[in-house]
């Protein structure tokens, strides 16, 4: 061991170039994030830290009482925190570009997190042309090369357009005023976003307005009075009347996400708008992003099938999707399934929760995991909550598998025996619902 306080004065080891030395990997993580701090003692506190690591104390991450461990953790938790805000509240505009549309956005980090959290923003909007300004640093993605550039001002994004618009309209559609608490929302959106926030600008309003809403929200009956037969419908065609239709025609030019950008157009549900019994899948498969109705493919053609094993008639039943658009990832010329994120089935929602708010059926059935955080809002895990009734709002709903995983069972026997409990479960939402 060397006793010179210069890490790279010579090699650590005798085979090691100079300059170089060993440190534990988690000790480099911790560096990696905290070292976008602002603090000017930044550079000081992890070099000592890298030097005690260095000089023996493999393990001094482990002393969470250690003074310079709890400051250097501090930073990089204040970093990690600034990251996460970057994600949840960046919002692109539209710009019109010879080329194309960009998408641009204004953000004003509190650290330099530009250029670790561009690769996120690859991944996440990888379809997009886009810019993401800062006051220190820009990032540009054209679909292929991600650029760093210089900061930029606010003047350089566009002050407003139809994205901005979607947000208000999002936000205004998810607020719930019955739930109101305003230091919970402050904390989660802290004012110092608000002005690069469209659906920002509605939140006045809807505070003031939340009383009033909460107490017509108490006044209203919260479940629809029972419905004595069920009647037979056919299926909904493409453009029908009344509310359901004219929520479908809203939802034909939804740009809420970026899934709109690569699929042919936005799968509604279709169904009888009273129907007692509602199925909801994950997104619309390559035949029904073409065809522009839900389960019309290979996973429909199964469904079809074992409803009616089930005894339920299919023209009885309103079918939809968590995620209206398809999502996949091109391979030649076929396009593959990709499943939807968190955020996408949080963003989509907001037309599900609207389209069960028209139709009010008593039995929701969850097709597979997607579904069930679209209608529960937490994560599920379909073997241990298959098949049992679960309170929701104004009926219940029922977990099961998604017809695509029957279609993707490897063994005969296997696929046999899931199907036949698949039909079961069907059963018992028919059962639920009164009708078996
Ligand atoms: S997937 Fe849903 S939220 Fe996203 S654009 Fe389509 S309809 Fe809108």
């Amino acid at each position: 061991m060397r006793e010179t306080t210069d890490l790279f004065a010579e090699p650590a080891e005798p085979d090691m170039p100079a300059g170089a030395f060993s440190v534990p990997r988690s000790l480099v993580a911790l560096a990696e994030t905290a070292i976008l701090h602002r603090d000017p003692e930044r550079f000081a506190l992890l070099y000592t830290l890298i030097w005690r690591a260095f000089r023996g104390e493999k393990h001094i991450l482990e002393d969470a009482a250690d003074p310079l461990v709890r400051r250097v953790q501090l930073l990089a938790a204040n970093v990690r925190r600034d990251i996460h805000k970057m994600r949840a509240f960046l919002r692109f505009r539209e710009v019109e570009e010879p080329e194309g549309t960009r998408h641009v956005a204004w953000f004003e980090p509190e650290y330099f997190i530009v250029e670790a959290n561009a690769p996120f923003f690859v991944r996440r909007f990888a379809t997009m042309r886009w810019s993401i300004l800062t006051p220190y640093r820009s990032a540009h993605w054209d679909g292929e090369t991600l650029r760093l550039g210089p900061g930029a001002s606010p003047a350089e994004v566009p002050d407003d357009d139809r994205l901005a618009e979607y947000w208000r309209t999002y936000f205004s559609a998810i607020f719930n005023p019955a739930r109101l608490k305003l230091s919970a929302m402050l904390s989660e959106m802290p004012k110092k976003y608000w002005r690069n926030l469209p659906e920002a600008e509605a939140i006045p309003d809807l505070v003031r307005a939340a009383r009033a809403r909460t107490d017509r929200m108490i006044e209203a009956p919260v479940l629809s009075p029972p419905r004595p037969t069920r009647r037979t419908a056919p299926p909904m065609p493409p453009t029908v009347p009344g509310a359901l239709g004219a929520l479908a025609r809203e939802a034909a030019s939804c740009r809420l996400c970026p899934l709109w950008t690569r699929a042919t157009q936005t799968v509604f549900g279709e169904g009888p708008g009273d129907a007692r019994l509602m199925l909801v899948g994950e997104q619309p498969g390559d035949q029904e992003d073409l065809a522009g109705r839900p389960f019309v493919g290979p996973a429909g053609q199964v469904l079809d099938r074992a409803l009616t094993e089930a005894g339920i008639d299919r023209n009885h039943v309103y079918v939809t999707n968590a995620v209206k658009h398809f999502k996949f990832e091109p391979r030649g010329k076929r396009r593959i399934h990709a499943t939807p994120d968190r955020a996408e089935i949080e963003v989509c929602r907001t037309w599900l929760d609207r389209e069960r708010a028209l139709v009010q059926p008593a039995v929701t059935v969850l097709l597979g995991a997607s579904a069930a955080r679209a209608v529960l809002g937490r994560a599920v895990t379909i073997s241990r909550e298959r098949g049992r009734p679960l309170p929701l709002a104004g009926g219940r709903g029922i977990i099961t598998v998604h017809p695509s995983y029957l279609l993707r069972l490897p063994d005969e026997s296997a696929k046999a025996r899931e199907y036949a409990a698949f039909v079961e479960d069907l059963q018992a939402a028919l059962r639920l619902a009164g009708g078996g």
